[in-house]
């Protein structure tokens, strides 16, 4: 049975209820979390409160660094414990659980170095007054989670946010949160004091919904899908909260005739099949080039036969979805698709071994997808790949920006030249030539556009959100 973290201690809900967690590899229970209620958020924050006021703005920002440096090799000494809990919660397959246990060591690793590179400025001014700036924290940040990276999301949120001077009430994902429970848990083992890091499981619309209308929260954290995106934005309003959105995508990956196709190929496949597709960045369109359209495809088409889908102890190419619902949502994607004439290439198979009342979906490469069909527009949020072709770069970039979406975007070219006026033109918050994702580097900005959201997390930038600036004018005597 998973409890609470709240101020250091494990407890159970306020509302005496429970949320069956399901391993997405077979649909079977396997334990329970909280069902949190807004006594529960409200016990959080003034948890968060308490240790804020008495304990974490007394600490010097090296201290904090300390800490988090403290916090990595805890969870770097722990990263098997904590790669196997997400494993069946998520049904990620070995490398991937893996790499996201990593991946959270080094974020705590990255912002324990910046904690003390953070400060304000001077600014020259009238004759007879000093002007300096300070980066002062918001206090208690609310940080909301998603289930497809939770380890990931939360390194990067809570991470940034512990750096800047914040203590934190986390909420998880109701599909995927024993990994942070643990890792809340090793927090106090490494000395972090009661209320720095608290977390609060439980339903998006009960939970959520309490920890971003209440008052005491000064700053939230979203990162989800752009419709509750909206839900937390008009919530915050109503009392001017300041909100980042990291929301959805769905990005382009877009190869010119002149593109180093061995390299290229390989990396499209990996930007739509990590994560079983279920990744906010995952490379959900493919715009070719007309005169390589056709050979590409055939290329393409192969290497998606070849791919396995399996249990996530197996550790095949891709594992289940989260629940039996986001199978349900891809497999109307793809009929729809079927009654719109549009043709599939290509499918990877599901293997013998996995069980039938696990969620697989098989990875699909479709054509000749019209740019306004729903699986040019619409996240999918499954291992499916529409494909498109372009005539020359004007008409790539037109595709490339024509979604209500701008989150990342894959450019494959030679040209120097295009390299850079693609860079330019193409809106969204990230744009990788001739690779995709960068290797996922802490240390780079991360963020939206249009309905991706706003805000930036990740690297140094994500500081700035975790913090307000406070303009000191000091008039001499
Ligand atoms: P979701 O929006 O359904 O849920 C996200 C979180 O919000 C969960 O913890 C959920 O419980 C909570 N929530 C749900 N309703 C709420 C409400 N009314 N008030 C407050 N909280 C509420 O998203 P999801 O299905 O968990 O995650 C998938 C989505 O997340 C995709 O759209 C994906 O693109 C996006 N995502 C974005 C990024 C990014 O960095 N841009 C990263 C990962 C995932």
């Amino acid at each position: 049975m998973q409890l609470h973290y709240i101020a250091n201690a494990s407890l159970p809900s306020s509302g005496g209820r429970t949320i069956p967690v399901i391993d997405p590899s077979d649909g079977q229970p396997f334990d329970e979390l909280q069902r949190g209620t807004a006594e529960d958020i409200d016990q959080a924050v003034h948890a968060a409160r308490q240790c804020y006021d008495a304990v974490w703005s007394k600490l010097s920002a090296a201290e904090r660094g300390r800490l988090l440096m403290r916090l990595s090799a805890k969870v770097a000494e722990h990263a098997e414990e904590l790669w196997q809990l997400e494993q069946r919660d998520c049904g990620k397959p070995t490398k991937q659980a893996t790499a996201d246990a990593l991946a959270l060591a080094r974020y705590f690793e990255f912002y324990a170095g910046a904690c003390d590179k953070l400060h304000g400025d001077t600014i020259p001014y009238l004759d007879g007054y000093s002007v300096l700036t300070w980066r002062e924290p918001h206090g208690v940040t609310g940080h909301i989670i998603p289930w497809n990276y939770p380890m990931q999301i939360f390194g990067r949120s809570v991470g940034g946010a512990l750096a800047a001077g914040n203590v934190c009430v986390v909420k998880p994902s109701e599909d995927a949160c024993l990994s942070l429970i643990r890792v809340a848990q090793l927090a106090t083992e490494v000395g972090f004091p009661a209320g720095a890091i608290n977390i609060v499981t439980g339903y998006g619309h009960e939970v959520g919904d309490a920890l971003a209308r209440h008052p005491g929260i000064d700053h939230i954290s979203f990162t989800g899908s752009p419709k509750v995106g909206t839900l937390i934005q008009q919530v915050a309003a109503e009392r001017h909260c300041p909100v980042t959105l990291e929301l959805g995508g769905k990005s382009p990956q877009v190869i010119f005739e002149d593109a180093d196709l061995d390299a290229a190929l390989p990396m499209v496949v990996n930007a739509i099949v990590q994560n079983a597709g279920q990744t906010c960045s995952a490379g959900s369109r493919l715009l070719v080039q007309q005169s390589i359209y056709e050979p590409l495809l055939e290329r393409l088409g192969k290497a998606f036969e070849n791919l396995r889908v399996g249990p996530a102890a197996m550790d095949l190419d891709v594992g289940p979805l989260i629940r039996a619902s986001q199978q349900q949502r891809v497999w109307d994607f793809l009929s729809d698709a079927q009654h719109a004439g549009i043709a599939m290439v290509a499918q990877g198979q599901v293997v013998e071994e996995a069980p039938e009342t696990g969620y697989y979906q098989a990875p699909t490469l479709l054509r000749d997808v019209p740019v306004s069909h729903r699986l040019a527009q619409e996240e999918v949020f499954g291992p499916v790949l529409a494909a498109m072709s372009f005539r020359d770069e004007d008409q790539a970039v037109e595709l490339a920006n024509a979604t209500q979406f701008g989150l990342v975007a894959g450019v494959w070219t030679r040209d120097g030249g295009r390299q850079f006026r693609m860079a330019k033109r193409v809106r969204s918050g990230q744009v990788f030539i001739n690779n995709y994702g960068a290797g996922g580097g802490v240390e780079l900005p991360f963020g939206g556009v249009k309905s991706s959201g706003y805000g930036r997390e990740k690297g140094f930038e994500a500081l700035y959100g975790f913090t307000t600036l406070k303009t000191v004018a000091i008039k001499h005597g």
